[in-house]
């Protein structure tokens, strides 16, 4: 979005508006299981799945424990959700016995930083987990693929996207207010007094540069480069987790 520019808004909003008509309809009949792995303590990991349209009969759920520098899978697990949960009878109409509880055996893996993921019938259950010398957290403390990188926690931004369309840049292209040409996968525009030029931040695993502005980011606000004006539409706006690289 860059610039102060409405109509780039209005695609996004209906298209969000539609996918959110889409997903709630559909979760009513969905055949495929939802749920979530949602804490970390000692060796265990739970959470709960369940499939809507089947309520009382117990999902498998496959735990993957991916090693963070090349997410490459270290572990892999097949618990069923099966057990029963007060919260979960009380939310759901269904017999409740949707919990599980995977047991990982962290000492015989190296020591590394892993995240833990959740699946069930090829459907990532939300939520993810990151673990570190036995610690659990929620979000990682070193760059995907980026080693002795630290990372610190910024907060949350709202996120958009933009191209060097005319509609997105006003005439400037490629050309970013510091000079440097604009790509894909690497430039972001920021609020200068917020992320100095040239700091690195990671957002969903992507380790972008700050290196344009625009008249309509302000504060926590940073607009990603896209190619194409499809892309920064798709991109829609977000709200999304942002960590200063530090090396
Ligand atoms: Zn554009």
């Amino acid at each position: 979005m860059k610039k102060t520019h409405w109509f780039p808004y209005i695609p996004a909003l209906l298209t969000a508006a539609l996918w959110m008509t889409l997903s709630w309809s559909t979760a009513a009949f969905a055949s495929s299981a939802m749920g979530i792995i949602d804490s970390g303590n000692g060796s265990q990991i739970s959470g709960w799945a369940w499939n809507p349209s089947s309520p009382d009969t117990p999902v498998d759920v496959q735990i993957q424990i991916r090693r963070v520098s090349d997410n490459s899978l270290a572990a892999e697990q097949t618990v069923t959700a099966d057990q029963y949960r007060d919260d979960l009878a009380a939310n759901f109409q269904s017999n409740g016995c949707h919990a599980f509880i995977a047991d990982i055996d962290w000492a015989s893996l190296e020591n590394t930083e892993y995240s833990v993921q959740a699946f069930s019938g090829g459907t990532p259950l939300s939520g993810r987990f990151y673990y570190k010398e036995g610690a659990y957290s929620k979000s990682p403390s070193t760059v995907p693929g980026v080693n002795g990188a630290n990372l610190i926690p910024l907060g949350t931004f709202k996120t958009t996207g933009y191209c060097p369309c005319n509609s997105c840049s006003e005439g400037w292209g490629r050309h970013t207010s510091t000079g440097a040409i604009a790509s894909s996968r690497h430039t972001i525009a920021v609020d200068p007094r917020v992320i100095p030029y040239g700091s690195q931040v990671m957002i969903n695993g992507v380790v972008y540069t700050a290196e344009d502005r625009g008249g309509a980011v302000k504060s926590n606000h940073i607009d990603i480069f896209f190619d194409t004006h499809g892309e920064s539409i798709a991109h829609g706006v977000r709200y999304e987790s942002v960590y200063l690289v530090q090396r």
